[in-house]
């Protein structure tokens, strides 16, 4: 089912997560394992994130190096797959420019409609780890919308080089929000302006970037109507676990920490006292969001359970 009939047949908020491919060489018994502890919630649906490749250098031992392209997780199409034919549970792929030509792009979309699969979130994706920006692919896309655009297309069995007559596809599209803004964005106006314009090229909901303020999302909403943005926003949240997230989340994701969040996780002798701040700040999030009738919230795991479920404990 798509996210949006998800969306518009719940009675009450809905629990979802997003799951990231287990790192190449690990088993999936694994992942597995942190879903079923999960399960209890009923996700109406897992997003699973797409990793692009890296670039790697090994010691060739005569003081050379080695360049190597590799992709640490990789599996994504097939993780989405196992899920559903393990728990009947929908699956949304992210789907990325990065990386990817507009052929990959379609041939990727031909496997996920042949596998039942019916939503995608499409990103741009992050630049490679060793790059210092966001470089396309040369027969790729630079940005989501125009990946979203040939991603409509395809629903409307318009394909890359065969006119007409090919068999649409019936894919629900996503794509992401910043509560806070995208880091490249000058204003939040602007960035207002191109989520707009993804919305406009076919996507059907927005998953926000994570956000530790409620008055972020309720005031990113606001935005976003007042601008036509009409598609169903769901916020994105993780608990804060660590004493060093206080730091590091903002770094890796470019949002704040409330000053009451950091006064409290600063007394903190330890992880383990910081974790159950986080958790308690993540239910009141949870409990208010909940309260204001958002459609979902989705909780960025990191494929680890215990975290998640002791929030999704109190809340659902
Ligand atoms: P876009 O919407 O393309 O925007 C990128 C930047 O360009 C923004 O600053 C925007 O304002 C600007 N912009 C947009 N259109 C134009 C235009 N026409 N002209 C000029 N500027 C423009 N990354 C991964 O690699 N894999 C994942 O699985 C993944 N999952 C994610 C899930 C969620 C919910 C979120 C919020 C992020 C995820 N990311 C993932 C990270 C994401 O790929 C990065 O944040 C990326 O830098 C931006 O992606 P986007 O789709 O928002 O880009």
């Amino acid at each position: 089912m798509k996210v949006i009939e998800h969306i518009a047949k719940a009675t009450d908020t809905l629990f979802t997560i997003e799951i990231l491919p287990p790192k190449k060489g690990e088993d999936i018994q694994t992942l597995f394992s942190h879903i079923d502890s999960l399960m209890e919630f009923k996700p109406a649906f897992i997003d699973v994130t797409y990793h692009r490749e890296e670039h790697v250098y090994k010691e060739m031992g005569d003081g050379m190096l080695k360049k190597y392209v590799t992709r640490k997780r990789p599996g994504t199409v097939g993780i989405c797959a196992a899920i559903q034919n393990r728990y009947n549970v929908d699956t949304v792929p992210h789907v990325i420019c990065g990386g990817f030509s507009q052929e990959d792009t379609e041939n990727m979309l031909i496997d996920l409609d042949f596998l039942g699969i019916q939503n995608v979130l499409v990103l741009r994706g992050d630049p490679v780890k060793s790059e210092s920006g966001f470089v396309p692919h040369p027969e790729g896309h630079c940005y989501a919308n125009e990946l979203i655009e040939q991603i409509a297309g395809m629903n409307q069995g318009k394909y890359l080089y065969d006119e007409g007559s090919a068999t649409p596809t019936n894919f629900c599209i996503g794509a992401a929000g910043y509560p806070e803004k995208h880091f490249e964005s000058p204003n939040l106006g602007t960035d207002l302006q191109y989520l707009k314009n993804k919305v406009e090229a076919g996507a059907e909901f927005i998953v926000t970037q994570m956000f530790f303020d409620n008055q972020v999302y309720f005031n990113f909403v606001e935005l976003c109507r007042a601008n036509g943005i009409d598609v169903p926003i769901i916020p994105g949240l993780k608990p804060l676990v660590t004493i060093k997230h206080l730091t590091a989340l903002p770094k890796y994701f470019f949002l704040d920490i409330p000053e009451a969040l950091r006064k409290e996780v600063a007394k903190c002798k330890d992880n383990k006292q910081a974790r159950e701040v986080g958790i308690e700040w993540c239910v009141q999030q949870c409990q208010e969001l909940k309260a204001a009738g958002v459609p979902c919230l989705h909780f960025y795991t990191m494929s680890k359970s215990e975290m998640v479920r002791r929030v999704a404990e109190q809340v659902f």
